[in-house]
């Protein structure tokens, strides 16, 4: 309790609702610079404390039960570390992407899965935020600062992930509401959230263009024909709430609509320049805390009358994991920046940084695993949970593929463009 009292008092002290840096003081001071503001600073180093004294000590239990962490995720709401992007005139922070991925980092360092958590509803409001009416804003993301209430993103189904194109859940307008029909797959809160984003095929012809053939819905999640599946039983990141969710004559009023009919596919795709780094962000966190148990293990554990790290073969691989995290960590905060200023490149560096700091988050976790030797191998143990957690960063929000796809096609259209 003394925790959070103290990080009560610090919140109040920086302005719960005033602890706002401009986007654009932020960076006026002459393009990206890694320096932290005071204000940054005393913001990470809140969600520091709050990871080692909160997440930590119950990430054990969270990962053995499956539980959903609602305690964690009520403190944390309670003390204003959650919704860092919701807007200010709704009741949010608006902080720069560049802040919040200062706190996904510092979460996930203590567990990523309840970091997925604590986090894992920003996917959800993000097409909100971006493109969402004042009303919608008030009404939906208006509602998750009173209470903490939770969002999630509906796109992935049974039968298309990569390939959005493909999705078959159908929206028919019928007078003044759509109703929609359909089967989503792997939704992250899929079962505790209080609203969902829903993208849903509205043109039927084939044909059709992506561009125009979806259309993005907010769906209640108390709307009747909505039905939560099973909690699914992951590798890692296990007591985060992955579901499928049953659509079924669900009937949704016009203005729920974002943006308009058929602009669905850009909104489900703009969503991913501001959530990828964050991704990243999360996936630094925890292999910074594979390298730091790979570190100190390696310091105790002797072999052949030496600590374990005075061979060089386990020091090298130390210093090749430092390389990792810390390039890491900077492809966050280039994409970072590049959202918060609005760069056009926004997409290339948050593809790069997911892309990145994913697979060197897999290589990490799992030298950690190696430099443990048998114990590495053994739930007594953190690092096996560390390689475990790791895997999925590859794989949501566009896996590591798609984010090789997103980079090549980006870098050959600014190729074609320069030989023009
Ligand atoms: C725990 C978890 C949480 C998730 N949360 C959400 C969520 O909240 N909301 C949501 O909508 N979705 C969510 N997803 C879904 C996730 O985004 C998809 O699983 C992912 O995009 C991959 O899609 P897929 O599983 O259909 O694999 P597929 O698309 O079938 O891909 C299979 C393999 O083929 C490769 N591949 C596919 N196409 C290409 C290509 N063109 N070039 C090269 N390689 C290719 C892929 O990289 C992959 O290795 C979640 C998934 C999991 C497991």
């Amino acid at each position: 309790m003394a925790l959070l009292s103290q990080l009560s008092r610090q919140l109040n002290r920086v302005g719960r609702r005033t602890f706002v840096p401009s986007v654009s003081a932020r960076w006026a001071s002459g393009g990206f610079s890694m320096a932290l503001t005071d204000e940054q600073r005393e913001m990470q180093e809140l969600a520091r404390k709050f990871s080692r004294e909160e997440i930590m000590p119950k990430a054990a239990h969270h990962d053995r039960t499956g539980e959903f962490p609602w305690e964690i995720v009520k403190k944390a709401h309670s003390l204003g570390l959650m919704n860092p992007h919701i807007p200010q005139e709704v009741g949010g922070l608006e902080l720069p992407l560049y802040d919040s991925c200062l706190v996904t980092e510092e979460f996930s360092y203590g567990c990523s899965g309840i970091g997925l958590a604590l986090e894992g509803t920003g996917l959800g409001q993000m097409p909100v935020i971006t493109f969402g009416s004042t009303e919608q804003k008030k009404k939906y993301l208006g509602r998750l600062v009173e209470e903490p209430l939770l969002a999630a993103y509906c796109v992935t189904e049974p039968s298309a992930g990569s390939d959005v194109n493909g999705i078959k859940t159908k929206a028919e307008k019928k007078g003044d509401e759509y109703i929609i029909n359909g089967q989503k797959m792997w939704i992250t809160n899929g079962g505790v959230a209080n609203w969902y984003f829903v993208l849903a095929r509205s043109d039927p012809n084939p044909k059709t263009p992506a561009g125009k053939a979806f259309t993005a819905f907010i769906v209640d999640r108390d709307t009747p024909g909505v039905t939560p599946g099973r909690k699914e039983l992951n590798m890692g990141q296990r007591c985060s709430d992955t579901r499928g969710v049953t659509f079924e004559d669900v009937r949704v009023p016009k203005e729920n609509v974002l943006i308009g009919e058929g602009a669905g596919f850009k909104v489900a795709m703009g969503t991913f320049d501001a959530t990828r780094p964050i991704v990243a962000a999360g996936a630094v966190g925890l292999a910074q805390r594979a390298l730091d148990e790979a570190t100190k293990y390696s310091l105790e554990r002797k072999t052949f009358g030496v600590p374990i790290a005075f061979h060089q073969a386990v020091a090298f691989m130390l210093a090749d994991m430092a390389i990792g995290v810390e390039t890491g960590r900077q492809a966050w905060m280039r994409a970072a920046y590049e959202v918060d200023i609005k760069s056009p490149k926004k997409s290339f560096y948050a593809s790069i940084a997911k892309c990145y700091a994913s697979d060197m988050a897999n290589r990490v976790a799992t030298d950690a695993v190696q430099i443990f030797g048998g114990n590495g191998f053994n739930t007594e143990y953190p690092v096996e949970k560390l390689m475990r957690d790791a895997k999925i960063y590859q794989i949501y929000e566009g896996t590591s593929q798609i984010q090789r796809l997103v980079i090549s096609r980006e870098m050959l259209e600014a190729a074609k463009r320069m030989n023009k």
